[in-house]
């Protein structure tokens, strides 16, 4: 459904700020592809565009693809801004660029519904997930566009039903240049992880769409030229297992229907390795990558951290049944826990051997307001707020070099060229190798498709085979998948690997933050073009 009975007219202009350069945006990965130039299309905003009047005209624009300009400011009476922790400072300097023409500017989303007090500069705060806050916003700007004399924060009491939520207004967004299309069926988690903000900003209860909801958001963005990989956005595919249960024959018909060219990515606790129905089902919808936050693998900081849930099936034992369904495990990794030791660092890269996990997000913890973590750091005197020369907020048990340290290390040897193509090796052969069997379709043997799969093979073996320095390595992985004939396995494996190397380079040397939720608050190194 959209905002209903307004009567005037507002242009809005709805700015998505660039990413700081981070380990799970793949940036390093883009100049391989036929054209990527950001990470996933923004649901949040791309939502609020599609619950506006139907009759005011929207533009919305992904910095992380080109800037707004000028145009773009004078066309607009308001402009909306959306985003996390991370891209805080972008999103006050639109705020900035917005003021120097005299519009009102809102933000909502994740960050300003934790942190109000991060955005002093906006004129409106939407605080909370679309509802009541949205419907006064709406009615105030299209009563009174111009900027209010100060700020106004609007919360959501009265949330919207997941179930009335339009499809996002994914036609406004260039999803060919997106490296993933994105959709979101639950919000929310039961669990309570110490460090995370999940439940506290979204609830334990996990709210829904309807299976009907996803399938025409599917067809959208089929319609809009998604094809390649979806990911579920939700915070936990399996928080309801009934509600994921009754969802996958819904992705298994559509898939059947338009031909098994989509592939499937979610998020979900690692718990899930004990749901062989919804494994099986999820192998018959083509679900090909599993995000689990592992976190680490010592039971001890499990049960600390309050994610004992991750033990239910030890934890190799999840990983290769969830390997065994067809989809490869990408794993969350968290350091400076209180209860690491010295022998961490050690013990992790052997994990990282054992599991064969070719990617795995390595991150220092980060204590994130509105999380239990925040408020026993806070009580200990252990949140270094201030500090923007470290990595992390928290004032670690370890020496905080010691921690940065054996963070570098594991970063330089999970992602030695070597050791990466060995563990990608063993996807190919033994989990990969367990997907589904599909005929190839129309679609996937048309000129187009068969174009992009020459321009990103031409682009990997000039700039990886030919010119990259870790071209042996390479060579050894593609020649292999070469005689295989295992084109796509070649070319999807490849593309992230650069990603990895380079990223790991620039963060053992000191470029890249130790966490993607850092503090040090720095200008956004991928540029916008
Ligand atoms: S299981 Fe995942 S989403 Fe749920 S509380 Fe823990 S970390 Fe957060």
């Amino acid at each position: 459904m959209r905002a209903e009975g307004i009567e005037t007219v507002r242009r809005i202009l709805c700015v998505f700020p660039r990413y700081t350069s981070s380990f799970g945006t793949f940036e390093y990965a883009y100049p391989l592809t036929d054209g990527v130039k950001a990470f996933m299309p923004p649901q949040g905003l791309l939502l609020i565009a599609a619950y506006l009047p139907a009759n005011w005209p929207v533009r919305f624009i992904d910095e992380n693809i080109h800037p707004a300009t000028t145009e773009d400011f004078e066309w607009a009476e308001a402009v909306f801004v959306s985003g996390m922790h991370i891209q805080r400072q972008q999103m006050n300097d639109i705020c900035r660029r917005a003021h120097a023409f005299d519009l009102s500017v809102a933000i909502g989303g994740p960050s300003v519904s934790a942190c109000p007090d991060y955005y002093p500069s906006f004129d409106y705060l939407h605080v909370g997930e679309l509802g009541d806050a949205t419907n006064d916003l709406i009615t105030r700007l299209a009563r009174d566009p111009s900027r209010p004399g100060q700020q106004v924060v609007l919360k959501t009491a009265d949330r919207l039903a997941m179930t009335e939520f339009p499809i996002p207004a994914y036609e406004l967004a260039e999803t060919r240049k997106y490296l993933l299309g994105s959709i979101q069926y639950s919000s929310g988690c039961p669990y309570q992880c110490e460090f995370c903000d999940i439940p506290g900003l979204y609830g334990r209860n996990p709210r829904l769409k309807t299976p009907q909801q996803i399938v025409a958001e599917l067809d959208k963005l089929r319609e809009c030229g998604m094809t390649d990989t979806v990911y579920f956005v939700d915070d936990n595919f399996i928080g309801n297992r009934k509600a994921a249960l009754d969802l996958l024959p819904h992705l298994v018909a559509w898939q059947k229907r338009t031909g098994y060219i989509t592939r499937l990515a979610c998020e979900a606790t690692l718990n899930i390795a004990k749901r062989p129905e919804i494994l099986q089902l999820m192998r018959e919808a083509f679900f090909v990558t599993v995000f689990c936050g592992i976190e680490t693998p010592d039971p001890d900081a499990l049960k600390a951290m309050h994610k004992d849930h991750n033990m239910m099936v030890p934890i190799m034992e999840g990983i290769r049944t969830i390997n065994s369904h067809g989809m490869e495990v990408v794993s969350g990794i968290i350091m400076g826990l209180d209860t690491d030791k010295p022998e961490t660092a050690d013990a992790l890269l052997a994990f990282v051997d054992e599991s064969r996990i070719p990617l795995l997000t390595i991150n220092l913890l980060q204590a994130l307001p509105k999380t239990p973590l925040w408020d026993r750091l806070e009580k200990e005197g252990r949140l270094l707020n201030d500090d923007d020369s470290r990595d992390s907020n928290v004032a670690f048990l370890l020496p905080y070099d010691e921690v940065v340290g054996s963070w570098r290390r594991c970063m330089e040897f999970a992602y030695e060229p070597e050791k990466l193509f060995a563990r990608y090796q063993y996807q190919c052969e033994y989990t990969y190798a367990n997907r589904l069997k599909l005929p190839v379709s129309p679609e996937m043997k048309s000129w187009a498709n068969i174009r992009r799969g020459l321009i990103m093979l031409r682009n990997i073996f000039w700039k990886v085979g030919v010119l990259g320095d870790y071209r042996k390595a390479f060579w050894k992985f593609a020649l292999r998948r070469l005689r295989q004939g295992d084109i796509e396995g070649l070319i999807g494996s490849a593309m992230i690997a650069h990603h990895l190397i380079m990223f790991a380079r620039a963060a053992s040397g000191g470029q890249q933050n130790a966490s993607n939720y850092s503090i040090r608050l720095r200008e956004a190194s991928v540029p916008a073009e």
